[in-house]
């Protein structure tokens, strides 16, 4: 039995770990080695409350970083899995680009681990589960949806009776460019009227779970936010598998605070940089 199992592995997943190329000795859920998936963990050390920025000092329960305080953003609280690099990097990739379906149930039990802490905050543990939509020429293309397989993943994984996965209500309409060295204005032009929203009677008045693979710069989670919240949801949450770290926002918390005595040396070097 094992055998033919591992045969039938062998064939789906010959030979070599697909992140660094090391043989892979046994039957394994997704064609990555034990190295690899044990080198991706959690963000760790202090965050903002609301976007999951990494922030310099002592976690502390509502600190938030300069963009949170300078802009309202219209969800309560994004949370991210892990930085958006190395092997979780890789393994989004996997998914998304070398089309490794089971990748999916891995990076869903990620996000579930992230999102058990947000799930408190609902009253009675219940949300509307929303993954962010491709564009249905793009779905065609891929064959499906990264997002909403790791979404449902997550759902299966958490098993918590009040959580809905619900794939209907938010549409993408227009193919938006690249957001890649776009300006702020230019990003939320970029995605203005690139989504709508679906029988908003099933999500009035309910918390929303926003799901997405990455967190970059925002833009796009919290135009769909926007949207839900118009529609009337009551509260949206943003939770993504990984997160882009941006160095500048470390640098910006360095100088705001003078009266640190020792900062990490991979800190003195952005700023030197
Ligand atoms: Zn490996
Ligand atoms: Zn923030």
């Amino acid at each position: 039995m094992i055998a033919a199992g591992e045969s039938l592995f062998a064939s789906l997943f010959p030979g070599n770990c697909r992140l660094c190329n090391a043989p892979l000795a046994r039957i394994r859920r997704i064609p990555v080695c034990e190295v690899c998936q044990q080198a991706i963990h959690s963000l760790e050390g202090s965050v903002c409350s609301i976007c999951g920025e990494r922030l310099l000092g002592e976690p502390a329960p509502e600190r938030r970083c300069l963009e949170c305080i300078r802009f309202a953003r219209p969800f309560a609280r994004a949370v991210a899995y892990g930085s958006y690099e190395g092997e979780l990097r890789a393994l989004i990739h996997l998914l998304k680009y070398q089309r490794v379906r089971p990748a999916a149930a891995v990076l869903g039990r990620m996000l579930a681990e992230s999102v058990a802490g947000l799930l408190e905050e609902s009253t009675d543990g219940s949300a509307v589960v929303i993954p962010i939509p491709l564009h249905r020429a793009k779905q065609r293309q891929r064959g499906f949806n990264q997002t909403e397989l790791i979404a449902r993943a997550m759902v299966e994984h958490l098993y918590v009776p009040g959580l809905k996965l619900e794939v209907s209500v938010l549409r993408r309409c227009r193919m938006t460019e690249s957001q890649t060295g776009l300006t702020r204005s230019q990003r939320r032009r970029n995605v203005r009227g690139a989504f709508t929203i679906q029988n908003p009677g099933t999500i009035a008045g309910r918390d929303i779970l926003l799901v997405d693979d990455v967190f970059t710069t925002g833009t796009t989670v919290s135009e769909c936010a926007r949207l839900l919240r118009r529609a009337g949801a009551a509260r949206v949450w943003v939770a993504t598998v990984a997160r882009v770290i941006k160095r500048e926002a470390i640098f910006i918390q360095v100088r705001e605070q003078p009266a640190m005595k020792s900062e990490p040396a991979e800190l003195r070097a952005a700023a030197e940089a």
